[in-house]
Formats: C-alpha cells, structure tokens, sequence
C-alpha cells in the first residue's frame, strides 16, 4: 500500500506527500500551497523531494511550487490548460506520469469543474483529487458547468470501492451536517456524522476516504437516487427531471447552506 504522509497548511488543508515505493528517502509532493510545512515535514522525516503534482491554479494549491521547486531543483507537473506559477510539464487526460526510479506511475484523469483544467492523479490504488471530491462533498464550481463536474464526479466515481481518496481539505464535518439535510433518510450519513463529529473534537484528520464510503455517503454522488432527487426537488421546490438538474439544485443549496 501506497504511504502518504498529511502536511497540514493554512486553516483546513492538506497537502501530500507521497513516499517513493522504490526510495524510502524520497518523497513527491502533491499541491504545496506553501512551502513552509513541507520543508519542515521532507527535514523531520528525513525524506528528500523528488517531483512536485499540482492538481490546479487556486494559489492553496501552488502557493509553495516555485519556492520548493526551485530550492530541490525538482520537476514540477500540472495542468496543461492552467497557468501555474512556473514552469511545469502540461499534462493532459490520458497522460502519465511515471517515476520509474522511485517506483511511481499515476494515470491522469481530467476532472474539469472546480477549475477547467483540474487534474486526477490515479494509481497505486489511491486518487489524489485536490478541490473535485471530497469527503461528503465536491468542490465548488468556480468555473465549470454542473454537468461538467458531474461528468468528471461519475470518473472519479467509476474507480474502485476500495480505492482511497486523497482530497486536499478537511471539509468533512460541515460537507456531512449538509449530507444530513439533502439525504435525511440516509442512516449511514447520520452514522458518519457522529463518528466525524467525535473525530475533529480530537482534531483527528476524517482523510483520506475511499470511494465505496463515497458512494454511500457524499450526495453528490447520489444524485441518481430517487431519495436525493426527491429532497432536491423539495427543496428547489420545482421538479428535477434530469440527474444534472439534480446535482446542480444540490450543489446551489450547499453554496448557500450554513
Ligand atoms: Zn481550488
């Protein structure tokens, strides 16, 4: 099983680093939008950067590339329909990308809808998916469509159950408290809800998630259910004849849900 090591940045995100299957000192970094943490984590754990993976632009998410790439003298890839804030190697979907020495190979998978050209990195029975799925969630649509995001949720959604989800934020607790109230029949939803609730009272991480515990728990991901279809309509109060209508009346009150 693949190790991946949390760095904690900013106030609720998580940026990961990726222990070389083939190197045990070596380390890739996914989305350090800050360069601080992961110095001190690569030092405290005696590991050295070796790659830099960058999902998409947000500057939570590159924040730390140039400074890192630039101090590990490090190959930096990313998005090919994104500008990043230095040079990386465009990667598109259907790409690869492999690290032969350190023992790493990740299929890309586009998942435009966060951003256009947000990226997935797959393998190793693991996705590193930055701000498109998170537990209980998706990210918000700041400049797709819904039926973008959707597209890109059902690939993400179609990998194994077992595969476990690296998403860049602790969102969990307030993504369930809205999967309680979009999907209030939903006895897993109020199950995961309490033992979310008693885990961040520890300040324990609820990441990574897998995708068998998405599917049963994240509403955004249910949208093909009568039970959410018929909470959404409620809600929207209007009839909601396709899965899109759906997922984008779901994602519209999660905007405005507190
Ligand atoms: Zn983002």
């Amino acid at each position: 099983m693949l190790q991946v090591s949390p760095v904690r940045a900013f106030a609720d995100n998580y940026i990961w680093l990726i222990h070389a299957p083939r190197d045990a000192h070596s380390a890739v970094a996914v989305d350090p939008g800050d360069a601080r943490p992961v110095e001190a984590e690569l030092q405290r754990q005696g590991l050295a950067l070796r790659a830099i993976l960058v999902t998409h632009h947000h500057p939570d998410h590159v924040g730390g590339v140039r400074e890192l790439a630039a101090r590990h003298g490090v190959p930096v890839w990313g998005p090919a329909r994104e500008s990043l804030p230095c040079e990386a190697r465009p990667l598109d979907d259907g790409d690869a990308v492999t690290l032969e020495h350190l023992g790493l190979q990740f299929s890309v998978m586009a998942v435009p809808g966060h951003t256009l050209g947000h990226l997935a990195f797959v393998g190793h029975g693991t996705v590193f998916c930055g701000d498109t799925l998170f537990s209980a969630g998706c990210g918000r649509l700041f400049e797709g469509t819904p039926q973008q995001m959707l597209q890109s949720l059902d690939r993400l959604a179609a990998l194994p159950d077992d595969t476990r989800v690296y998403c860049a934020h602790e969102y969990t607790l307030s993504n369930l408290r809205f999967a309680a109230a979009a999907d209030p029949g939903n006895a897993e939803v109020t199950a995961a809800l309490a033992e979310v609730t008693a885990a961040r009272a520890r300040d324990e991480m609820t990441v990574p998630t897998t995708l068998g515990r998405e599917r049963r728990i994240n509403p955004f991901l249910r949208c093909r259910r009568p039970a959410l279809r018929a909470s959404a309509e409620r809600h929207a109060g209007r009839e909601l004849p396709t899965t899109v209508e759906v997922f984008a009346a779901v994602r519209a009150w999660k905007d405005g849900f507190r």
